[in-house]
Order: C-alpha cells, then structure tokens, then sequence
C-alpha cells in the first residue's frame, strides 16, 4: 500500500526531492536516480525558478536522467501560487484515505480475471443491425486482434513493424486505422462527400475505443440504433450552432487500460469548419482522458486565438471540477484541471455545454473502411 501515497506539488516547500514520493508515474514514486545532490538543492521548491511557476529545465538535466526530467517537467506548476503541497492517497478519487479503499485496493492486487469480462458481450452479440463481417472486424479490434505487424512480431522476433503505407511509425491497430496519414486519406475519400462528413470522420478517430467497448448499451438505449441505418452523414439535430460571436469546439476522448485519445473540432456559428486536434496519450482512467479532451479543446482555441469559446462534450465530472473548488480537484486530473483553468484566462468567455453520448454511426464508420485499408 505504500505506493499508494504521493506529494501533489504545488510551492515543492514541504517535499524533499530524494526521501519523499512526488513522482506519479514512478511505481515507489520516487526518485530513484539516488546519486547525491548539491546541499543547497533539497527540496523540489529549489527546483522550481522562483517567482515563475516554472521549472529550471536546464538545472533539472544536470541533477536527472532524462526520463525522470520528463516526469518532472510533466508536473504542472498552477498559477495558485498560495497551495501547498498535499500528501494524496491514489486508492480513490478524493485523495483522501479511508478504509474502504484500502480494502479494495488490496483486494485489486490479487490476481484478476481479464479486463475484458466486464464488457457488455451480450448487448455486443445482441446488436443485429451492424453486418456480421463488421461486427466480427469490431470484435477483433477490440481484442487488438487485427494481423498488424506490431501484433504479428509478438509470434515472429525480428521482423520489421514499420508502416507499410507511411514507413514511419510501428504498424500497431491504431496506427494502421487511425493514425497513419493513409487512414486519414482513406477517411477524405469518396464515401465521405460532403466538409461535414470528412470533420465527423477526422472527430472519429478518438472515439472508436470507447464506443467499442463501453458505449453499445448506452447507443442502444439511448435509441441510437435507427441513425444506424440513415447513412453516414446524418447528424442534423445534433449538433447546435453556437451564438453568433462564439466558436464551438466540441471535444471527446476514448479510453481503454494504458491508452487514451481525445479529439476537438472547432466550428462557428455558420456550422463552419475551423480547425480540429487530435492526440493520444497513456491514461489511466477515462476521467483523465476526459480531461485531457477538455485541455486540448483549450488549447485548440487558443491556437487560433479564439476570443468566445463554448467547449461542449458529455464529461459533466470534468467541467464541473474546472468550475468547482480546488479543494475537491481528483488528485488524478489535479495538473490537467490547472491547466484548462489557466487556459481559461486567454479568452474574454469560456461557456461548457452537456451534450449526450455521441453517435454509434462512427464505429459502422471505421468498421467499413477494413475492406480499404486491409
Ligand atoms: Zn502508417
């Protein structure tokens, strides 16, 4: 249990660079480059520039291996200058300990079955109205069972993974469906006609994983089902126009153990497309990877020096946090969180606005293009 505590650092006054856990993706937390520092440098506040909620990257490369310099400058320093630093229990959300979630974090150590079992087969099986060759292509992604190169060099050592299409990155499932330049070419081809169609694809990218796995009997329930059969370019009555001097940006974000994505689309009032993100990223919870959305539609808008922005997605927990007390801030997103906010200050207006789970047509979607891309 004791890797379930680490300093959430706020001024680094409280925590000792080397005896204290402060490093959250480092499994003890800490550092373990041990070799001895200079006596004036001990505690993480004299690594931080004063006065600017920065840190001295360039003092950092001399003290630390590299990795542990990206685990640092990954640390977000929030312009709420006057927090301290917290001792935060990672067994729940709040960060605070109870006894309960040490129970159950116990319990979580033992070996467990498959992640998997907790997917909604039934539903999955039950869903009639995809096309048995889709529905078993989904199958399979979802099982990461696709013959990519980086999936077959699991059964035969050395063999080159590289993109066949692009030659520049590993050919993983996600690289081949949703990454490589091809796909996205792919995705601007003919079936795909209309600006409209071609944003629903590019948004697209980031949601498969989820919808695939978590969303079915959300679709399904939410009577999704009938847009199914409308075609692929049916979201009229969906998406709302902003007011006249807003720029919408509509942000999501997918997630399974380890791997998370998130996608912002910008448009006006006219519907208009102006500009979108995408990034992938490792997560570990899909609240992260909601947030990580948030952020990246933040910062898309400031990309493009937007004045006005309404960011709408279907995270109610995420934005009602950015608009909550940092006090209640889920240790988890606590850097994300600062940082939207911080983001925040760069417009004249910031709105957040709910929208449902989105569509299941995406995943037909990205179903269809197996019979391209394979
Ligand atoms: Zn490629």
């Amino acid at each position: 249990m004791e890797n379930k505590v680490f300093w959430q650092i706020s001024n680094g006054e409280k925590v000792h660079i080397l005896k204290d856990p402060w490093l959250v993706q480092q499994l003890d937390h800490l550092i373990s480059n041990r070799s001895p520092m200079p006596c004036e440098i001990d505690h993480v506040f004299d690594l931080i520039i004063p006065h600017s909620r920065s840190w001295n990257v360039p003092l950092l490369h001399e003290l630390f291996p590299p990795d542990i310099v990206e685990c640092i400058t990954a640390i977000y320093l929030n312009s709420e200058v006057d927090m301290e630093d917290k001792l935060v229990w990672t067994g729940n959300a709040s960060g605070k300990f109870s006894t309960k979630s040490c129970y159950m974090g116990l319990l979580n150590n033992r070996p467990s079955t498959s992640t998997m079992s907790a997917f909604p087969w039934k539903i999955f099986w039950s869903f009639s109205i995809i096309l048995p060759k889709i529905h078993i292509f989904i199958w399979k992604i979802i099982h990461n069972g696709i013959a990519v190169k980086v999936n077959i060099s699991r059964f035969i050592p050395n063999i080159d993974t590289t993109c066949r299409f692009c030659h520049q990155q590993k050919e993983s499932t996600l690289h081949l469906l949703f990454l490589c330049p091809r796909s996205r070419m792919v995705l601007n081809d003919t079936t795909l006609n209309s600006s409209a169609d071609v944003l629903e694809a590019t948004f697209c990218e980031t949601m498969i994983i989820r919808k695939a796995r978590q969303n079915f009997n959300l679709c399904i329930s939410e009577g999704e089902t009938s847009r199914v059969n409308t075609g692929l370019s049916h979201r009229t009555g969906i998406w709302e126009p902003p007011e006249n001097n807003y720029i919408k940006i509509n942000i999501d974000a997918a997630f399974i153990p380890n791997n998370g994505a998130a996608g912002a689309v910008a448009r006006d009032h006219n519907g208009m497309f102006l500009g979108c993100g995408t990034i992938t990223f490792d997560a570990t919870s899909s609240l992260l990877a909601e947030s990580i959305a948030c952020k990246l539609g933040m910062k898309l808008g400031q990309r493009f020096s937007f004045y006005r922005i309404i960011i709408e997605g279907d995270a109610t927990n995420v934005t009602d946090t950015v608009l909550g007390d940092s006090r209640n801030i889920p240790w988890c997103i606590n850097s994300v969180i600062h940082q939207i906010r911080d983001a925040g200050n760069s417009f004249v207006d910031v709105k957040f606005v709910y929208v449902p789970k989105a569509l299941i047509i995406w995943l037909t979607l990205y179903a269809n293009l197996q019979c391209t891309i394979m």
